[in-house]
């Protein structure tokens, strides 16, 4: 309990020489919430009259708080609802208070808040009671009827209702980060509790400090990921382990704060390995941590990304829908989440669009990182290529762990993702082994999670810029207790392999194939004149799939290249590509051709203008001649199909 002296008042006669014992008195005036504990015998306090009986009076201290004054301790005549001065003389055995009236001719009145007197946590304990809560506010949304303030306790959020008039801010002086002590009643409304506020005031100076350094206390400790071991034991993880615990710990703490979190992943199998198990943890968690039962809802978004990085299409977007949220809803700007994506050059300017606002960035990738270009820019990185490890590490391998991190309850749904990621990615690393046995012990063959990761792929060309929730977590058998997984899976993957099946009819015949001086075979199939456009598999895969033919066919080292117009797709098998280092040298050859690009040793594309197509391709084709032969780059392509 604290005697604030902010609301100091001098009330009573000013003129009194006789040096009665009266004088300067203090009278306490108890908040709504002030229980018991907050009185103490020989104490003055404000009190009003609730009933009239024959032997007295019983008055009101506080909401909470009654007792008798007693006709021998009365000076007058009183009815209910009139205000008077009384001393506590009793607390007798049974609990019962006794007063006194007291009429002190000069006397100073001392408010008395009421302390917290609950946590966030403890609020189902206390409904239909009325409370006192400190906290900090994380969000204001001004609804049509009252306005409700988000109040963080550090471990949890809850809505505190205020109600001025009809669509009108209440308090309008507090803001949002302030801290604040509310003093309401805990109601159920539909499945979530909130405060119905009586009194919120906005604390200062050294009581505020004091709030404020439990809040972050408490908020430290809450956003700290649990202590999870790794799903397989491998030495290579671990750095990158250490790292994803520091990714937790800034989703954790977004959503501990009710700041947004806008995830971002690539849009294949991995991307989706990566992110619906990450987003499912995080929806728990946030639920977990907010009264609230809409809150994951509000707080949490996954959307696709078709490019392999931040797009500016993409950047603006998010950047609209977060100042739209904040205006409308109140909410802070989001956390920025990359999955999949985000570790490169071609992202710098999506993430300096976002640097104009407080947004911070944290990223997990596997693409070959350019980690002197973006880090500046982030908040966490983390790639498997800056421990010099490489892609053989997939994105959902790393955020099944980091999804465990956030909500380890996840562990058993999502123990057979990471196999998943793997096929998809045709990882190989060699806890392979470890996460097919995993997998296998969830009832997955390997043939089964190269279907799932078929079927991803297809929804994905599909859904193009849609999270495609529900449906997605389906074929991922992820956060979801519909039974229909194996079907849909079924479905999907046997639609996927027919769409495959008649790109490829018509597109292989016209495949031009050559011998390279290096004796790589190089295949080119113009994807945009031969291959169907609009449908499944798109130019990049269908390159893919010609690819992945002709290297069962020749048994060889083998380059393919689809181009369109302006774009080239380049797979390598068993040639050392170098593609960053082949798109800075074509731009520095060819000026003016608008050469940009990117990818790694075996996967990569390049974009340039039309008019420059055949000098572009003409060089790549010479620089593709000179590659180095590579049998640590050969595929192992055991496909049971
Ligand atoms: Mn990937």
């Amino acid at each position: 309990m604290s005697h604030s002296s902010d609301a100091d008042e001098n009330v009573g006669a000013d003129s009194d020489t006789d040096g009665a014992p009266d004088r300067g008195a203090v009278v306490y005036q108890l908040a709504d919430a002030c229980t018991v504990d907050t009185l103490e015998q020989g104490e003055y306090y404000h009190a009003t009259v609730n009933g009239v009986v024959e032997y007295g009076v019983f008055v009101d201290v506080s909401a909470d708080v009654s007792g008798l004054v007693h006709d021998s301790e009365l000076q007058g005549d009183y009815d209910v609802g009139d205000e008077l001065v009384v001393e506590l003389i009793e607390v007798r055995e049974d609990g019962d208070l006794a007063f006194a009236e007291r009429d002190p001719e000069d006397y100073t009145t001392e408010s008395v808040a009421a302390g917290a007197d609950v946590t966030v946590g403890e609020l189902p304990d206390h409904v239909g009671e009325v409370v006192t809560l400190e906290g900090v506010v994380v969000q204001i949304k001004q609804t049509g009827g009252p306005t409700l303030f988000h109040v963080a306790d550090g471990e949890a959020v809850v809505p505190a209702a205020a109600f001025e008039s009809a669509g009108v801010r209440a308090y309008p002086n507090v803001e949002v980060d302030q801290v604040v002590r509310v003093t309401g009643e805990v109601e159920h409304r539909q499945e979530a509790l909130q405060l119905e506020v009586d009194d919120l005031s906005r604390l200062r100076g050294a009581a505020a400090d004091e709030v404020r350094e439990d809040y972050e206390e408490r908020l430290t400790a809450a956003a700290e990921p649990p202590e999870v071991e790794p799903l397989v034991e491998w030495e290579a993880f671990e750095p990158i382990h250490e790292e994803l615990r520091e990714v937790a710990r800034h989703l954790r703490r977004a959503a501990l704060v009710n700041r947004p979190i806008r995830m971002r992943h690539h849009a294949d199998g991995d991307g989706m390995c990566a992110s619906v198990p990450l987003q499912t943890a995080l929806e728990r968690f946030i639920d977990d941590s907010h009264e609230d039962t809409q809150a994951s809802r509000h707080l949490l978004r996954r959307l696709p990304s078709k490019a392999p990085f931040y797009e500016m299409e993409d950047v603006t977007r998010d950047l609209n829908f977060a100042l739209e949220d904040r205006e409308r809803h109140g909410q802070k700007l989001p956390l920025l989440c990359m999955l999949d994506n985000g570790s490169t050059e071609e992202d710098i300017p999506a993430y300096r669009a976002m640097a104009q606002y407080d947004v911070p960035i944290v990223v997990v990738d596997h693409h070959h990182p350019d980690p002197d270009a973006v880090e500046p820019l982030l908040d966490a990185h983390v790639n498997p290529y800056l421990h010099d490890e490489d892609y053989r590490i997939t994105t959902g391998m790393m955020c099944v762990e980091l999804a465990r991190l956030v909500d380890p309850d996840i562990t058993d749904e999502v123990r057979h993702i990471p196999a998943v990621a793997g096929l998809a990615d045709r990882s190989k690393a060699e806890a392979m082994d470890d996460y097919l046995d995993l997998a296998a012990e969830a009832g997955y063959e390997e043939a089964d999670l190269r279907d799932v990761g078929e079927a991803l792929d297809y929804a994905a060309h599909w859904l193009r810029y849609n999270d495609g929730n529900g449906f997605v977590n389906d074929l991922l058998d992820v956060g979801t207790d519909a039974d229909r997984h194996e079907d849909l899976v079924a479905f999907m993957s046997s639609r996927a392999e027919r769409d495959v099946e008649r790109q490829l009819d018509d597109a292989l015949p016209h495949v031009e194939h050559e011998r390279l001086d290096n004796d790589a075979h190089l295949c080119r199939l113009d994807v945009d004149e031969h291959a169907h456009r609009f449908i499944y598999p798109a130019p990049g895969k269908t390159t893919g799939k010609v690819h992945d033919r002709k290297v069962e066919e020749t048994g060889d080292p083998v380059i393919t290249i689809g181009y369109g117009p302006d774009f080239a797709v380049l797979r390598s098998d068993g040639v050392r590509l170098d593609i960053p280092e082949m798109v800075t040298e074509l731009t520095e050859e060819f000026p003016g051709a608008g050469v940009s690009g990117g990818g790694h040793l075996v996967v990569g594309s390049i974009k340039f203008v039309p008019g420059k197509r055949a000098e572009v391709l003409d060089a790549l084709v010479e620089r593709m001649a000179d590659a180095e032969l590579d049998e640590e780059l050969r595929s192992t392509l055991v496909r049971d199909d």
